[in-house]
């Protein structure tokens, strides 16, 4: 007894010394095959490789086994950066000298040994572009073994659907570098190992989809996963689930914002998607989809007419939609590109650059409870649209939630078009809900809970 205890309170001591590492998620179909381990975030830097890892947690293996490890340097992530505070780089640490001697590295190769996988697939993100012979940006790097091969083939190809440019096509390496994981898994495992390795530069729900694209093809070639690559699966109905549109002609601090703001502590899950997303059908695993500030029309090119389409569907099922600044241009009702889901016309459109400051806001006496608003207060505005009713008999008429009582008007805007406009509407279409917020309540100190509940009212019909 007295052995077993001492026995007990080293593991403990151990424990405790140990760098934290999260469980991995571990998915089993219960049928025979492969155990697929993948891996991100052992660069804290690389943040699509741990958001990739993070969507690919959860889907749904039909054979083998399917275990995911998104935050591999969980403090590194944290941090953003490459590595943890005095800590070492996580994927030059597993070469002969000195094998995982670092105690992150140590934690990372005892679960990475102890699941055993027959694959192993790590995701990072690269500088550069190897097709070009410029550093490993868009490259898989695989172990040479022909299985090895033929997943780095196909998860290339999967990954280079919309690069046009030769020199920015995704390709395979037969190399591991050396001290890197995978290479580690790959000589003392026997894995087949693979860095995948997307490119650090564009939106992150781009570089996030390219990552996830590769890992797909590779996991149905070794037929472990059967659906298709999906963006989100709601696993816990007490959060509400919300896409950020993150593509071209989504921009500013905006999305960073929102990102903190509609955390699990409030009752929220985000996950950005970009245009091909939302063209794939992604949005029908949320409640809400937010269109942040930017540019309206940018937005409209990156969902282009099919993603349009899909917003519309969505919305009209059911869904909430939050536009912001341009997703409240997006939303309007005279563009030849917006997508007419609220009875608005933006009007004064010769002006729409009229500048950027706080301006006063009168929120509905109606309102102010359940939003939390208060009677007047300033708001951050930055070239958001102005709103005039069109009277769209196809649209039910908005109803006004906030009104502009002061005005911005540079670059010549007429005095007084701005003013008594209003600021922030919710209308129906279809069977979801739309809110459109001229001003960016995100970017405004004090106007949290206001973003948080202009958010759920969004998600009123779900
Ligand atoms: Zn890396």
């Amino acid at each position: 007894m007295r052995v077993l205890l001492s026995a007990l309170l080293l593991t403990i001591a151990a424990a405790a010394q140990r760098p934290a590492i999260d469980p991995p998620t571990f998915l089993d179909s219960g049928v025979d095959g492969p155990t697929v381990m993948v891996v991100g975030g052992v660069h804290g830097d690389e943040p699509a490789g741990f958001r990739a890892a993070r969507q690919i947690a959860g889907w749904t293996p039909v054979r083998g086994r399917l275990v995911v490890l998104p935050r591999a340097n969980a403090p590194a992530l944290e941090a953003g950066t490459r590595t943890a505070d005095g800590g070492a780089d996580l994927n030059r640490a597993f070469g002969d000298e000195d094998f995982a001697s670092d105690p992150l590295a140590h934690a990372l190769w005892s679960v990475v040994e102890e699941i055993a996988p027959d694959v192993l697939l790590d995701l990072h993100e690269g500088a550069g572009f190897a097709a070009s012979g410029k550093s490993v940006g868009n490259s898989i790097q695989h172990a040479g073994t022909e299985v090895s091969a033929r997943l780095a083939k196909l998860g290339c190809d999967a990954a280079s659907e919309d690069l046009e440019d030769e020199q920015h096509q995704v390709v395979a390496r037969p190399t591991l570098v050396a001290g890197s994981l995978a290479r580690a898994a790959h000589q003392r495992l026997g894995a087949d190992a693979l860095l995948v390795i997307g490119h650090e530069q564009g939106k992150l729900a781009t570089r996030t989809r390219r990552l996830r694209l590769a890992v797909h093809a590779m996991l149905v070639e070794l037929g472990v996963v059967a659906h298709p690559p999906r963006v989100f699966e709601p696993n816990d109905e007490r959060l509400l689930a919300v896409a950020l549109f993150d593509d071209a002609g989504a921009s500013g601090k905006g999305p960073g914002r929102l990102e903190t703001l509609l955390d699990a502590e409030h009752g929220f899950v985000l996950r950005r998607v970009c245009g091909a997303d939302v063209r794939e059908g992604a949005l029908s695993a949320f409640d809400v989809a937010i269109f942040p500030g930017g540019s309206g029309s940018g937005q409209a090119k990156a969902l282009a007419e099919g993603g349009r389409e899909a917003v519309r569907e969505f919305v009209g099922g059911g869904g909430g939609y939050v536009g912001i600044c341009a997703g409240a241009y997006l939303a309007a009702n005279n563009y030849t590109w917006s997508l007419k889901i609220t009875d608005a016309d933006v009007i004064d459109r010769e002006h729409w650059a009229r500048g950027r400051g706080q301006v006063e806001l009168e929120w509905a006496t109606a309102q102010r409870g359940a939003l939390g608003a208060p009677a007047r207060g300033d708001v951050l505005y930055a070239n958001g649209p102005l709103y005039a009713p069109s009277g769209d008999d196809q649209l039910p008429d908005f109803e006004v939630l906030a009104w502009y009582r002061g005005e911005i008007r540079k670059n010549e805007a007429p005095e007084g078009v701005m003013l008594d406009t209003p600021a922030v509407v919710s209308g129906r279409f279809g069977a979801g809900t739309v809110v459109c917020s001229s001003p960016h309540p995100e970017q405004t100190t004090g106007m949290d809970q206001v973003v948080r509940a202009l958010v759920l009212r969004a998600a009123g019909a779900r």
